[in-house]
This record gives C-alpha cells, sequence and structure tokens, in this order.
C-alpha cells in the first residue's frame, strides 16, 4: 500500500522531522506536495524555521559567568583591605 500525501495534522506533528532532515525521502516528497497546496503548513514550516533560527542565534550565558566572576574578584579584593587606608 503506497500512503498519500499527510494531512494537515499530520505536516504539523512531522514539521520539526522535516526540517531537521529526519523524514524519509519519500515523506519527505510527501510532504512537500502538501505543502505547495497548503498555505496554512506552508506558513507553519515557515514560523519553525524562524524559532529554529533564533534558537540558534541565541548565545551562551556568558554574560552571567562574567558577572559572577567580576562580583567575586571585588568581594576578594574588599576582603584583603582598602588599599587607600593611610599607614600610621
Ligand atoms: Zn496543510
Amino acid at each position: 500500500m503506497f500512503p498519500g500525501i499527510p494531512t494537515c495534522v499530520e505536516v504539523s506533528q512531522e514539521v520539526t522531522d522535516y526540517l531537521e532532515g529526519d523524514l524519509p525521502a519519500w515523506r519527505r516528497a510527501l510532504t512537500r506536495m502538501h505543502l505547495l497546496g497548503c498555505s496554512a503548513c506552508r506558513e507553519l514550516v515557515r514560523q519553525f524555521t524562524l524559532v529554529k533560527g533564533a534558537v540558534a542565534g541565541v548565545p551562551p550565558a556568558a554574560d552571567d559567568a562574567l558577572a559572577q566572576d567580576t562580583r567575586q574578584d571585588l568581594l576578594a579584593h574588599f576582603a584583603g583591605g582598602a588599599p587607600d587606608e593611610p599607614d600610621p
């Protein structure tokens, strides 16, 4: 039995696999055929593509780590005594 073009529900369930290239070639081809005739699913794929790009573009939380290091340096500095303290 040869499966037909997937429904909108099936496309929405498989959209991540479709974008990741995890669908079998025949399934991918049928999904593309569905997308050709379905603007709603094309929009869905477009939005998933945007979300994927946004997630991939987020840098690691380097700023937080840097702020923590700076805070610890300052704490260590102040714990060692004030440098401007006048000599007796
Ligand atoms: Zn559809």
